[in-house]
């Protein structure tokens, strides 16, 4: 896999604080495309074949990943946080974190969990974590302590990322592939996808605050104004939790996200996607998921916007880490690469009149 998504994982961006992923995305985008545009939240997205008389195509991941808050201090200088985004205090318990200051700066920690030893005995009944529970342990002796160590009110928290590759090599896992995934793609279709490959307006790129309600898409969406939309995202897998044949897994292609609570795909997205994939022998499954993705919100937007979600399975994602397989990772890109290409008036008139 492309080294860029490495970078992109590595980097910390919880919702509202994706600027080092942003900076990361504007430097590596700069040469590639005609102009860069970003609206007031913090979405960043370039145009390639600015100008053009066909349709206006946006491809987007999402910058943010699921993390944490500081709100406060106790006065033994342990850390208290609030979720950015749908992650159970469980997965968040005995893990490393990095508090990551303005200068991003990282303060390491541990959230603070009791060893059975001092538990032993107990009558209370084991309860499931709430996130307000939950306390970061930098090593502070006191409140002021952990103040002069650099902490402060609003800082985001982020698990400690350990990028290992399995080893049959198929496999990687890392924190943020939700969604430094969907960023790396759009950023490689703007390295790889000529100008004269197009017969639309391209828009690629990435949209802010997707964990706490696709609030990036919104606002992305308005300044773009797009006939076409592609979600780029990953989504969870339950295969390795004996889940059936609609529930993901990983290694067997991109998802097509046919429905979930808040969209149901495009009858005439679905019969274009399926019928290309099906010509060039592109690996998917049918998925169905209980979450959301960017593509909820952006066909809301203006007179209604053709839209697609083309997922990346995953294993594990809202937690402090996740598993993707490289075999999926080619699927996605070959899909997105060929139906990138394909969009012109035509096509998309008729994926229209299919509604
Ligand atoms: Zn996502």
């Amino acid at each position: 896999m492309d080294k860029l998504y490495r970078d992109l994982v590595d980097l910390p961006g919880a919702p509202s604080f994706e600027k080092p992923v942003r900076d990361y995305m504007r430097e590596f985008l700069t040469p590639h495309v005609d102009e860069i545009i970003e609206d007031r939240l913090g979405s960043i997205f370039g145009i390639i074949n600015k100008g053009s008389n066909g349709p206006k195509v946006m491809i987007a991941g999402h910058m943010d990943e699921v993390g944490a808050i500081v709100t406060g201090i106790d006065k033994t200088g342990l850390i208290k946080i609030s979720n950015l985004g749908g992650v159970h205090g469980d997965v968040f318990l005995s893990q490393h974190f990095d508090i990551i200051c303005d200068d991003l700066e990282k303060i390491p920690g541990v959230t603070a969990s009791k060893p059975p030893h001092l538990t032993r005995g107990s009558t209370e009944v084991p309860k499931q974590i709430k996130f307000t529970d939950l306390l970061i342990d930098i090593g502070a002796d006191s409140k002021d302590h952990a103040i002069s160590l650099g902490i402060k009110v609003g800082q985001q928290v982020i698990p400690r990322n350990d990028y290992t590759v399995s080893k049959d090599g198929k496999k990687i896992f890392s924190k943020a592939w939700d969604n430094r995934f969907g960023c790396g793609m759009s950023l490689e279709i703007a390295r790889d996808i000529e100008k004269e490959d197009l017969q639309c307006e391209l828009y690629v790129g990435a949209t802010v605050q997707e964990e706490v309600g696709l609030r990036g898409a919104q606002t992305a969406s308005y300044m773009i104004k797009p006939d076409v939309f592609i979600a780029i995202d990953c989504s969870p897998c339950a295969d390795s939790f004996g889940g059936d044949e609609i529930s993901g897994k990983i290694g067997s292609g991109f998802l097509l996200r046919f429905i979930d609570p808040s969209a149901i795909m495009h009858r005439g997205m679905k019969k274009f996607i399926t019928e290309t994939a099906d010509k060039h022998k592109i690996k998917y499954q049918y998925y169905q998921s209980k979450g959301g993705t960017d593509a909820a919100k952006v066909q809301l937007a203006n007179s209604g916007v053709l839209v697609a979600t083309i997922g990346m399975p995953a294993r594990y994602i809202h937690s402090t880490t996740s598993m993707i397989s490289i075999e999926d990772y080619a699927e996605v890109k070959k899909i997105v690469y060929t139906i990138i290409k394909m969009f012109n008036e035509e096509i998309v008139e008729e994926i229209r009149k299919n509604v």
